[in-house]
């Protein structure tokens, strides 16, 4: 199996801070999975393209970036069954898919990353996610050695959250997804900034708009180093809600299926003041208060302190605790942010 040793991640993550993994596993085949299950002696971290990780550390873990590639897709009367090697791409599968008129993916354009993280965090944009159309995901297990295959049911997809996020963590590999288009397709313009879209418009032309809109609402990780929506949007109990659209009645909020209300964690963060903030190098996005930047820092160490700044602001402020999206590598391995009990 292809390995790298000393090797400098500075280029594959979206902060760009500088991090040195020991060992660098490229695993292409289930021979090198094999191989690889044996090896894995010490901390380790799986690594896609890196938009969602935050290395914290100047050394990081063993990493394992896998390399399967590859796209099939067979159909049945009325649907599309794609299957997608991991390290595909997944803006580049959305178009690859839309261009041949398989509709269904084009709200998920121009989302940075790899098919085989997908799942993970269950992505999602414009009142779509991965969940809607994943049916199976192809997982290899550390220690049975086996390929597994878990439906979608048994990924438990949520918002941001998989069974890969949770209990599945550091215990396997994905190799594959698989995704159902359904043949029949209806554009989802659900969202605002495509819900004044004509009902009859291609899936291109909404693939445009979905790019256009990102791009003018998020910094582009190549000239400004970010990893998108750095917390998650936090949903919490109705009557926590009403008490809160007491105090602040302009603060947007949706009602969800469960009776919950999710807020929208870039509005607090602007509220508390800190939009536009900068300190030490990192700050928080002037147009975009949920995605934290790095302007020029060389090591993750302050975006995880100004994580936690905000953290504790918003807290102070709204007695709301905003989760992480973006993933916290150390030198010991991934680790959840720390809750700070003492505030909480
Ligand atoms: C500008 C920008 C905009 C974004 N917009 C969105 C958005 O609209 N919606 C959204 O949901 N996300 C968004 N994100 C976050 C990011 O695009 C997704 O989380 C994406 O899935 C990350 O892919 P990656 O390959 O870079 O993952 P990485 O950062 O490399 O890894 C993320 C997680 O997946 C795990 N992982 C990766 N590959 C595998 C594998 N083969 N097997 C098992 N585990 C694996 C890692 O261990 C880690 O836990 C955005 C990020 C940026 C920078």
């Amino acid at each position: 199996m292809k390995s790298d040793f000393q090797f400098q991640l500075k280029k594959y993550n979206s902060f760009n801070v500088e991090s040195i993994s020991p060992i660098v596993f490229h695993p292409q085949s289930y021979d090198d999975l094999l191989d690889l299950s044996n090896k894995l002696d010490r901390p380790f971290y799986i690594l896609g393209e890196g938009f969602n990780t935050l290395f914290v550390d100047e050394v990081a873990p063993i990493i394992i970036k896998p390399h399967f590639i590859g796209i099939t897709i067979d159909e049945t009367e009325s649907t599309y069954i794609i299957k997608v090697a991991a390290n595909e791409n997944w803006h580049e599968l959305v178009c690859y898919c839309v261009k041949r008129g398989i509709n269904g993916l084009e709200n998920l354009a121009l989302i940075p990353g790899s098919v085989g993280a997908a799942p993970v965090q269950n992505i999602g944009a414009y009142g779509i996610e991965l969940s809607n159309y994943c049916i199976n995901v192809s997982w290899f297990e550390f220690s049975s050695k086996k390929l597994l295959e878990l439906n979608n049911q048994a990924c438990k997809f949520a918002y941001r959250e998989s069974i890969f996020k949770n209990e599945l963590k550091q215990k396997g590999i994905i190799t594959e997804i698989t995704l159902e288009l359904p043949k029949c397709w209806q554009a989802n313009l659900s969202y605002a900034g495509l819900n004044d879209l004509p009902q009859d418009i291609s899936a291109i032309e909404v693939m445009k708009q979905v790019i256009t809109l990102r791009q003018s609402k998020l910094p582009d990780p190549n000239k400004l180093p970010n990893a998108g929506s750095f917390f998650k949007n936090p949903s919490i109990v109705r009557k926590q809600w009403q008490s809160l659209k007491a105090s602040y009645p302009d603060m947007p909020s949706y009602p969800q299926k469960d009776g919950r209300v999710k807020i929208a964690a870039g509005w607090l963060i602007e509220h508390v003041g800190l939009k536009g903030y900068q300190h030490n190098g990192v700050g928080i996005h002037d147009k975009q208060a949920l995605v934290l930047v790095n302007h020029h820092n060389k090591c993750g160490q302050q975006i995880l302190e100004l994580a936690q700044y905000v953290q504790q602001k918003v807290f102070s402020v709204f007695d709301l605790w905003l989760e992480p999206e973006v993933r916290f590598v150390y030198s010991d391995g991934e680790q959840e942010l720390e809750t700070n009990n003492s505030i909480r």
